[in-house]
């Protein structure tokens, strides 16, 4: 089968023919239709991050497409059903974690393109336990980006609790961002779509977006000046932009980190954090519900998945494309093309 594969870090993926995994005990083999580029997989492509991915490695943890094989002792799936294959590969449902419904901080995890081969291929092997239905209403196009950008926003969201009178400040508006803008206003929340591209501020305000913040000017003067923010969900993988979306929050605000930066330090001022009663947090993907729960609300024309299509042969350029900011949200490579 074809698949683009990391070699080493900060080498350029190489496209191989390689031999298709085969589903293992409670494993699935799936024929992937659309696989997502996640700026994860760039992260992971570099080496950018403390703990390291497999090396030779496929990356992708959007991947979407239909179940050809069963593994051993699978019941809850069957051959044609269509599913995607998110970040969360597997969890052991056993630890305190898994057991309190946040499986994505598990013990004992598998990774999606990252600690075992992802969506970057023809065929990706998947876990049956964690892989997630996908509606006949949602495309496999679209259903790529929301398995992990869509998720992770949905989920960082939540955890946040914004309230209907509150206001979500969206820093970076990509692939992620865009998302967890449509979330914000799904939760109920008035938004402000922060970014530092003429295109992506164009894109936040067709999406809806109450107020527009260039961050090429003086961000935290803008947001003031609009009211400030309740909750400021960064996923912008830069410490000064997490710095800025913490000046912009008001009392009691939080700041949800989701970006993850190569330069894996934040300084934050201790004295404005504790007078106003910020609370920093960070936030995982989400689980299988929290997923589910977003194809639903896809599906139901609650949110719109901004999407350009590409060639697998066509990575590097991909990825080079995401790193200079210049595609519309999310690149998608089409398998069925
Ligand atoms: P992306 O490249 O599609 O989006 C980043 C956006 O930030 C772009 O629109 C860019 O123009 C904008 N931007 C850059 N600098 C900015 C600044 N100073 N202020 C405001 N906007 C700015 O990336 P993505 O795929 O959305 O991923 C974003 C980050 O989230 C990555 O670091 C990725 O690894 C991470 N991520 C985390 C999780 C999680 O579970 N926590 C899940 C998925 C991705
Ligand atoms: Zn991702
Ligand atoms: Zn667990």
């Amino acid at each position: 089968m074809k698949a683009a594969v990391v070699t080493g870090f900060k080498e350029p993926l190489e496209i191989r023919d390689v031999e298709a995994g085969r589903p293992g005990p409670g494993q699935v083999l799936v024929k992937i239709e659309a696989s997502g580029l996640c700026h994860t997989d760039i992260h992971a492509a570099h080496g950018d991050w403390p703990v390291k991915p497999k090396l030779p490695l496929i990356p992708g943890h959007e991947g979407v497409g239909r179940v050809v094989e069963l593994g051993e002792g699978v019941s809850e799936l069957s051959v044609g059903d269509r599913v995607a294959l998110p970040w969360l590969a597997s969890a052991c449902g056993r630890c305190r974690y898994c057991i309190a419904g946040t499986e994505t901080y598990c013990v004992n995890p598998q990774y999606m393109g990252y600690t075992i081969d992802g969506g970057y291929a023809e065929y990706t092997v998947g876990y049956a336990s964690h892989v997630v239905r996908v509606p006949d209403a949602v495309s496999s196009i679209d259903a790529a980006p929301i398995t992990c950008a869509g998720v992770t926003t949905y989920a960082a969201l939540k955890a946040a609790s914004p309230q209907p009178a509150e206001t979500v400040m969206v820093v970076g508006i990509g692939g992620l961002g865009h998302l967890g803008l449509q979330y914000g206003r799904v939760f109920g929340a008035r938004t402000i779509a922060v970014d530092v591209e003429d295109a992506k501020l164009d894109l936040a305000e067709q999406l809806g977006a109450d107020e527009i913040v260039d961050a090429r000017g003086d961000q935290v003067a803008r947001v003031a000046a609009v009211g400030g923010a309740d909750i400021a969900l960064v996923t912008v993988p830069s410490p000064r932009a997490m710095q800025a979306a913490h000046a912009c929050l008001n009392p009691t605000g939080r700041l949800v980190l989701v970006g993850l930066p190569a330069d894996n330090t934040l300084s934050i001022p201790v004295f404005e954090t504790v007078l106003r009663g910020i609370q920093v947090m960070g936030s995982l993907v989400g689980t299988r519900n929290d997923l589910a729960d977003c194809f639903a609300l896809h599906a139901a024309g609650r949110t719109k998945v901004v999407t350009e299509t590409r060639p697998l042969e066509s990575v590097n350029e991909c990825f080079d494309e995401v790193l200079a900011g210049t595609v519309p949200a999310r690149l998608v490579f089409d398998f069925t093309a």
